[in-house]
């Protein structure tokens, strides 16, 4: 196997583990050579890796900097608490919480805050693309709150705000959620700031998403809105894997409190620290560029697809994702997501509003990071296309693929 670049990591671990090694150097192999399209992914930077697989993985660190229940945390800190400045600053929020260990645990502890089991909570519907913390019979939250659910509209795809206002009124919820791991359009957070006041519910974003398209500019800021914003580090953000709570001054205690220790035990101060690296580059204005570029090549990407033929979610996108139904060009999403497998280009499924069919979904923040433009994003959606179309061979298209994402290595030599 050829690698021309691989982390220093792999180095001692080639020498210690190569079993290991060799996984580790397979996986950089993958996300090397085939196209990531996961709406939830990206690649950090070496210096955030450089940080995630650095001593601080050894500390002990429960509670809070000045106040743990382990000695010798005084290096550890300095860096949460550069960590919390940078993310106040990026979001103009007064607290900052950044332990929470992903997404789902930011959005565990902002309930744990505001909430008691049993009570009622409004968020989007998860066929119309809420996340498993909205309500999943799966999850906590649908086992543990009462969730309400609603919806988008059937024409346009749009949350369907007559509908959250209706059921606001006659559920009068604790707590209203918004934000979506598949809604490609901007979220209204004065709409629901304002349902929220005239029911008396606390609002809670669920920025997961789109957090880091607010860190550039490139999407309306949750914060001045919402109660609490939740969201994780590792999607646009293009930090480490983990999550992140934003909130006013009056509920920050609670919101620390919800994190540890209700919810969780020893803060990660590796990824504490990868997280400042991170909150670090979204405030440099080459992010700036890198959130405007994402979106303009979704709206390329979108544009292109409905050319092919593809029914596109909304009509288009605002944001980093699109989401479309192939179903006229003759397959479902499970099929049309094999066959791009096969030929190296890696995306989800999702759930099709008011369908029982699944449709694709597909982001721009990775591609974008490697550094495609519009140029790119029109081949891509030529490519796909013809790969579900089943015009062009497998082993063809896994070459054009190849060729495509050779010329943007996301950790070149
Ligand atoms: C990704 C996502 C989460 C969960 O994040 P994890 O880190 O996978 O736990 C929660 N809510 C939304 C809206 C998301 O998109």
């Amino acid at each position: 196997m050829s690698v021309t670049h691989a982390p220093q990591s792999a180095d001692v671990l080639r020498r210690q583990d190569p079993e290991l090694a060799e996984i580790l150097l397979g996986e950089l192999l993958r996300q090397s050579s085939t196209l990531q399209l996961i709406a939830a992914e990206n690649f950090c930077s070496p210096a955030v890796l450089a940080a995630l697989g650095s001593p601080l993985a050894n500390k002990y660190a429960e509670g809070y900097p000045g106040a743990r229940h382990h000695g010798g945390c005084e290096i550890v800190d300095v860096a949460e608490r550069l960590a919390v400045d940078r993310a106040k600053a990026l979001f103009g929020a007064e607290h900052a919480n950044v332990q929470a260990h992903s997404g789902s645990s930011a959005v565990l502890a902002a309930y744990a805050a505001l909430l008691r089991p049993g009570d009622t909570v409004l968020a989007l519907g998860l066929p119309y693309g809420g996340h498993l913390t909205h309500g999943s019979p799966a999850n906590f939250s649908g086992r543990w709150f009462d969730f309400v659910p609603y919806g988008v509209d059937a024409e346009t795809g749009l949350i369907d705000h007559d509908q959250v206002r209706t059921l606001a009124r006659s559920h009068r919820p604790k707590a209203i959620v918004c934000g979506s791991i598949a809604y490609p359009r901007h979220i209204d957070h004065a709409f629901f700031r304002e349902v929220a006041d005239e029911v008396g519910a606390y609002l809670i974003a669920d920025a997961a998403h789109p957090i880091g398209l607010v860190a550039g500019g490139a999407a309306p800021s949750p914060v001045p809105y919402a109660d609490v914003v939740c969201a994780t580090t590792h999607k646009v953000l293009r930090g480490p894997r983990g999550g992140m709570i934003l909130c006013g001054a009056e509920l920050a205690e609670r919101i620390d409190r919800a994190v540890f220790p209700f919810t969780q035990g020893g803060a990660q101060m590796h990824t504490v620290a990868a997280k400042a690296v991170a909150f670090g580059e979204a405030a440099a204005p080459a992010f700036t560029a890198y959130a405007h570029q994402v979106v303009a090549n979704a709206k390329v990407l979108a544009a292109g697809l409905a050319g092919e033929g593809f029914v596109v979610t909304t009509g288009g996108t605002d944001t980093h994702l699109v989401t479309v139904d192939p179903a006229p060009l003759g397959v479902d999403g499970r099929t049309a997501r094999g066959r791009l497998a096969a030929a190296g280009m890696v995306l989800d499924c999702c759930a099709l509003p008011h369908t029982e069919t699944r449709g694709l979904r597909l982001g721009t923040a990775a591609v974008t990071t490697q550094g495609m433009t519009e140029e790119q994003m029109a081949r891509i959606a030529a490519l796909l296309a013809g790969v579900i179309r089943g015009e062009a061979e497998t082993t063809k298209a896994r070459e054009e693929v190849r060729d495509l994402v050779g010329g943007f290595p996301p950790y070149p030599a």
